[in-house]
Formats: C-alpha cells, structure tokens, sequence
C-alpha cells in the first residue's frame, strides 16, 4: 500500500488508520456526493448533526457509557481539562495520585483553584520504577471532592489499573493516551478524559466523559462557559462553534474500531504488540526498559540503549528505515515507541527487526 514501509511511533499526534485515512480524504471534497467538504458544513445543519450524533452513539457503544453520564467533545487540549476539573469540581480538597510528568502538571493546574494534596506513587524497585503498593497511598475514603490519577504515564511509560475501592465514584481519570486500549467500568470514575491525538484522532478535541450529577455540583467562582461542564452538556458540546473537522475524524475511528471488534480486539492486540516489543528488549542486552514488569505500559515504550552514545546514530538509522519518532521525551532521554490502536503489529515487527540488526552492527 501507499504508506506500508512508514511507521509511525510518535506519542502524539500519532498515526490514525489507514482506512480512516482513505475515507476521510474522499470525503474532505465530496460528503455523500453532496458536493460539500465534510470541513464547511454548518455545525447545526442536519449533515453535521448526524456526524456528531453517530460518533456519540458509536462511542457509548464501544466503551459501554451508561445513560446517566453525558459525552462531550470539548475544544483544547487534555491540558485544559486539568483547569476545567478543578474550577467545576474542587471545593474543600481533592487528592491527585501522580505516576509522572502529567499527573504533576495536572496537579500544578489544580492548585491555582483550590487546596490540593498530591501524592507521587512512583517508586524504585530492584532499579526499575513501579507503582508503590496500596498501603502506603493517602486513604482514599477521606472526604476529598475527587481523586484524580493517569492510568498510563505517556511520557514514563508507566501503567496501572488497580485502584482502592474506597475512591470509587469519585475518580477522574485522564486516559489520554489509553482510551479505547481495553475495556473500562464507566462507574468508577465521576469523569474521564482523553486528549484525541493518540487513540482517537486530531489534536485540539478532547472527550470528556462525566457523570450527569455531578453536572449539578455548583462550581465555588464562576467557570467560563466553555469550561463549564453543565454548559457544555446542557448544549450538546455546541455552546460554540465546535472544532467539527475533529468530531467528524474521531467519529470515523469509533467505527473503524467497531468494525475491527471493539475495544476488547484493541486490548488483545495491545497486548501482542507490547509485548512483543518487550520480549525482545528483556532478551537482547543491548537495550532495557526502566519499569517493573507489572507497571509497564502497553501503550508508550521507552527503552534505552546500553552506550547512549549511539542514541543519534540509532535514530537516523531508524528513519532511514522508515520508522519514525522513536526519540524520548526530551525529561527521559533515550528512545520511546508508541504503539496506539492504529499501530499494525507489522510496525512492531519492524522495529524489532531493525534494533535486532543494529545492536548486532554496533556491539
Ligand atoms: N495527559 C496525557 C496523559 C498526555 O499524554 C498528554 C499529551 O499529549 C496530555 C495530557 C496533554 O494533552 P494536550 O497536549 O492535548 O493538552
């Protein structure tokens, strides 16, 4: 195909399907032989309405959103969100649990609105960073507002799921960079929230996903309106003119979703990709993962290499072979593969075929 021998591992934005690719190309120009560009419709025409309505459905369907949480496709990024949460939600106290460098600006965000008690939950083990283990977090049944956490850590490469029971309800979850991986109970949480530009499509739309009584909650100082989440729910993420191009993108990869076999397909092949991925680098010593086994993500994979000095080496040889945006965030170093939903596991094969072949050419 077009682009088979380009992969791209960026943590964002990163590649979305093919398919989608193609379908949104042909109809950038021409929706439904309509003569129009999917990019002018009028966000309340009837073309548009149903766009937007359909990717709410198909949304609902994949990750199971019951009836009484509202879905909203908000303008800015997850970053702004980190505001949003704390200017609706934070009246007494809230508790951020932080595995790494999102979690950390979250809490910053927070704390121009109100009282917050941050914890880090990172730690070391035999070396390797992990997630420290549930007796030693702050006690979750303490009466904050909301506790908030970061399932996967894009940038560390850090991942975690289990939670205390005593939170439940009041969790908001900024799943930027795992949602639509694997299949989640919606009623944890009180929100979730997801940047688009990783698993769902183009950078600048954020979903938000929250329970409809806490739309009720009165916000202790006026929240501008489009941060305002009863707002925004009372007027169908339409308050203004929403970024339509994106909604119409996003909605185009809840199908494709769909049709590949939902999330639950997304999380098997997660699975195999990561941990092909992992295999190979515990096996070969000329690379390592800095995260303990149970912490590891199954979405963004920093490795580094065992002589830092073949990191610029390293990565214009990758690019030459076509595999792109392996470099590290520029606070961890080394190399760093995001492998989203949109990832082929021939992607994967091929980058294990190229650090196979580069270790053994620089040992
Ligand atoms: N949260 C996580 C987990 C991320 O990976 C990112 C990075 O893109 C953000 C938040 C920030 O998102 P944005 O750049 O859309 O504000």
């Amino acid at each position: 195909s077009d682009t088979a021998t380009v992969y791209n591992f960026s943590a964002g934005p990163a590649m979305l399907p093919q398919a989608v690719m193609r379908q949104a190309q042909k109809e950038f120009c021409n929706w439904h032989d309509t003569g129009l560009s999917v990019l002018d419709f009028s966000h309340r025409g009837a073309d548009f309405t149903a766009i937007a309505e359909q990717a709410e459905k198909d949304l609902r369907d994949l990750l199971a959103i019951p009836e009484d949480y509202s879905v909203l496709f908000c303008p800015g990024g997850a970053s702004l969100q980190f505001s949003a949460i704390a200017m609706n939600f934070l009246r007494g106290k809230a508790l951020y649990l932080n595995s790494g460098v999102w979690g950390d600006k979250a809490t910053q965000e927070a704390k121009n609105f109100g009282d917050v008690i941050a914890f880090d939950l990172l730690s070391k083990q035999d070396g390797k960073t992990a997630i420290r283990s549930q007796q030693d977090w702050p006690d979750c049944s303490d009466d904050y507002d909301y506790i908030h956490f970061t399932p996967n850590e894009t940038i560390g490469g850090v991942e975690f799921a289990d939670l205390p029971k005593a939170g439940q309800g009041r969790w908001i979850a900024d799943m930027s960079s795992c949602i639509l991986s694997q299949p989640i109970n919606v009623k944890d949480y009180a929100l979730i929230y997801a940047g688009a530009q990783k698993n769902i499509g183009p950078a600048g739309l954020t979903i938000v996903i929250v329970r409809n009584d806490w739309l009720q909650r009165e916000p202790v100082a006026p929240v501008p309106s489009l941060l305002s989440y009863a707002v925004m729910a009372q007027n169908q993420s339409m308050y203004n003119t929403p970024p339509t191009y994106a909604w119409y993108l996003a909605g185009l990869v809840f199908q494709w979703i769909k049709a590949e076999g939902g999330v639950a397909q997304m999380a098997r092949r997660a699975e195999q990709r990561s941990q092909a991925l992992y295999q190979f680098i515990d096996n070969n010593d000329f690379y390592r993962n800095p995260i303990a086994k149970k912490n590891r993500s199954r979405m963004n994979i920093p490795f580094i290499l065992k002589d830092e000095s073949l990191n610029s080496l390293f990565l214009q040889q990758a690019e030459a072979a076509g595999l792109r945006y392996l470099k590290g965030h520029r606070s961890v170093g080394g190399m760093r593969a995001s492998l989203y939903n949109a990832m082929p596991m021939q992607g994967v094969e091929a980058l294990i075929d190229f650090m196979s072949a580069f270790a053994a050419q620089n040992r």
